[in-house]
């Protein structure tokens, strides 16, 4: 089932109100299988949001508006629908008394404006509004279905979970294809790399495949589109082949993220990390005690920003520090040791990098950051060159350290 929203208001297009409905409603319109194609965003004008209705109802299935529902003369959403659809608007006698107890509670007359609110076009489903004066509408008509939402948010969204969630529901129910999905998370290759592994892969008939970069993510998103079950077992198929060419690139899926897996994967295997930071200045850590839980591996760190404190704290040696900066993968190595041994757990990693816009050169340039990994076999340092601003350097050096986390304990797995 296709699906197309319009939201209606001037002050969308003023950059005064962010379209949030549209937002909103796309995530729930996905989340039963239907496919929002387009979303539109038209003024309080008459002709245009005629002619952008006329459009949506000639091309897709389900056609979703907010907006224009109120009682001035530039609302005219239900209005336009009806001609449209070539329906008569007919008045409802139960949604006109609604609205005059919402006056009557208020202890205002109602305007007579208002009375254009209770008018719908024929066979209307009339969807009630608790909160505001505006009810809104269910129309199906040559197997076109157009859902009339209030602009407000808070006066749509109840509205729309109360009432048209379980319309939809049954609207969607006897067509027993629906959308299944899956998002395979990779780290440390780009756009173009994987689409080159992936090949022919991007283009199979019964799964549409893309990739969507997420900061220092891509995630490549599966969509299989026929019965339940075999729809399960082409997703199981296509990731399998995904797992196999992109080996250990691919970190989690769906739902999993990075420390998610890393974090489950330490306590899993009985191991505590410690870690030793300069260029990120804590984030790691915090990245680590982000869930709940994480006392259960992470037991500490040292924010070791200048060389003394890498030096008298973490033990980092004075020549090191002379002969190769702070920067460098020795010194990296030597925080990761230094922190593991002060504080004691079986795994420590350490971040030094150079986070800019200043301080880069050209033999140390910004974004260069070294990343080491103290274990009870030995120390390693990783350099990587980063691009872009301070705060995502910072950033990338985190879930980069992370990744060196996983990556160690995927190796050790094997070697066991
Ligand atoms: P009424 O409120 O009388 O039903 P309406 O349905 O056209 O009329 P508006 O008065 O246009 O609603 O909008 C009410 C409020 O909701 C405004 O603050 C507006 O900015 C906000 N709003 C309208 N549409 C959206 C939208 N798509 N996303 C977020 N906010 C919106
Ligand atoms: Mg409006």
């Amino acid at each position: 089932m296709k699906a197309e929203i319009v939201a209606t208001g001037t002050e969308l297009l003023l950059g005064e109100t962010l379209n949030t409905s549209a937002h909103y409603l796309t995530g729930k319109l996905s989340s039963l299988g239907i496919e929002v194609d387009y979303h539109t965003t038209v003024g309080d004008n008459l002709e245009r949001l005629e002619q952008v209705l006329r459009q949506a109802i000639g091309r897709t299935d389900l056609l979703v508006t907010t907006g224009g529902l109120g009682p001035t003369v530039d609302d005219m959403t239900k209005e336009l629908v009806a001609k449209v659809l070539d329906l008569k608007m007919e008045l409802d006698a139960s949604s006109l008394e609604q609205i005059k107890q919402f006056f009557g509670r208020r202890k205002a007359p109602m305007p007579s404006s208002n009375e254009k609110q209770a008018y719908f076009p024929k066979d209307s489903k009339i969807l009630p509004n608790p909160i505001g004066t505006a009810p809104g509408a269910i129309i199906e008509k040559n197997g076109k279905t157009v859902i009339i939402l209030p602009g407000p948010p808070f006066e749509m969204r109840p509205m729309f979970d109360n009432y048209v969630w379980p319309e939809l529901q049954r609207i969607i129910e006897p067509q027993a294809e629906r959308m299944k999905e899956r998002v395979l998370k990779v780290f440390g290759m780009g756009e173009s790399a994987i689409e080159e592994v992936l090949g022919e892969l991007m283009s199979l008939p019964d799964i549409t495949m893309a990739l969507l970069a997420k900061r220092a993510e891509m995630h490549i998103r599966l969509v299989a589109r026929s019965s339940a079950t075999t729809s399960g077992e082409a997703l199981d198929r296509v990731e399998g082949e995904i797992r196999r060419r992109l080996g250990d690139k691919v970190f989690g899926r769906d739902q999993e993220t990075m420390i998610g897996i890393v974090g489950q994967t330490l306590i899993n295997k009985h191991l505590t990390i410690a870690t030793a930071e300069s260029c990120t200045g804590g984030l790691l850590g915090a990245a680590f005690t982000q869930e709940p839980g994480s006392s259960e591996f992470y037991l500490g760190g040292v924010v070791s920003y200048s060389n003394s404190v890498k030096r008298e704290i973490l033990g980092v040696s004075e020549e090191n520090l002379k002969q190769f900066g702070a920067v460098s993968e020795e010194v990296a190595k030597e925080m990761a040791e230094g922190v593991r041994s002060k504080i004691g757990s079986e795994l420590a990693v350490s971040t030094t990098g150079i986070a800019g816009p200043d301080g880069g050169s050209d033999q140390k340039p910004v974004g260069l950051v070294y990343i080491g990994i103290a274990t009870p076999e030995g120390v390693h340092a990783k350099k990587f060159q980063f691009y872009g601003e301070r705060e995502s350097v910072r950033q990338l050096t985190v879930q980069a350290a992370l990744n060196e986390v996983r990556l160690h304990m995927l190796k050790n797995e094997r070697r066991l």
